[in-house]
């Protein structure tokens, strides 16, 4: 069977610059028709412009069928150009979905957890999400609807 393999769109794109100690991004998704796809991917490179330390991240998010009804997610992110040694990120993924009428019926969110040390060296510690089912079996009819994705990764610790 072929693999059905679509990037997921960008609807939306904000940065905050002023920070105290980082910088912080946040991308807009939105999956639509969900249970007509087996693999959905989201692949961002994040660069911070620091002016102090500037630093470089891969973020890279995937969405796979399990069966009719269950879809998985995993997400890492990973330092891959950097000045600053110092500087730590993490990301956070909010999903949530609507009842035809546009009411929220479903809003979960994601924490990053570290793999390797805190400190992160480039390309080999990562911060990991791994969400086995994305959505409860009861809410497995919006599949077919809009799926709305947050990802706001913040970078710590590169100016003072
Ligand atoms: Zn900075």
């Amino acid at each position: 069977m072929a693999t059905n393999h679509v990037p997921v769109p960008v609807i939306n794109e904000h940065h905050w610059f002023a920070l105290r100690d980082g910088h912080r991004v946040q991308y807009s998704l939105c999956l639509s028709g969900l249970n007509s796809v087996s693999e959905w991917e989201f692949n961002k490179t994040y660069s911070t412009l620091c002016e102090a330390a500037p630093t470089k991240w891969n973020f890279h998010m995937a969405f796979k069928r399990i069966s009719e009804k269950i879809y998985s997610c995993e997400a890492v992110l990973l330092k891959v150009a950097t000045e600053c040694k110092n500087a730590n990120a993490t990301f956070r993924i909010r999903l949530s979905v609507d009842e035809e009428d546009s009411r929220p019926a479903f809003v979960q969110e994601f924490l990053s957890v570290s793999e390797g040390n805190e400190a992160i060296v480039p390309h080999q510690d990562k911060k990991t999400v791994k969400i086995p089912q994305i959505l409860p079996t009861e809410h497995a009819h919006v599949l077919n609807g809009d799926l709305f994705i947050s990802v706001i990764i913040t970078v710590t610790s590169c100016h003072q």
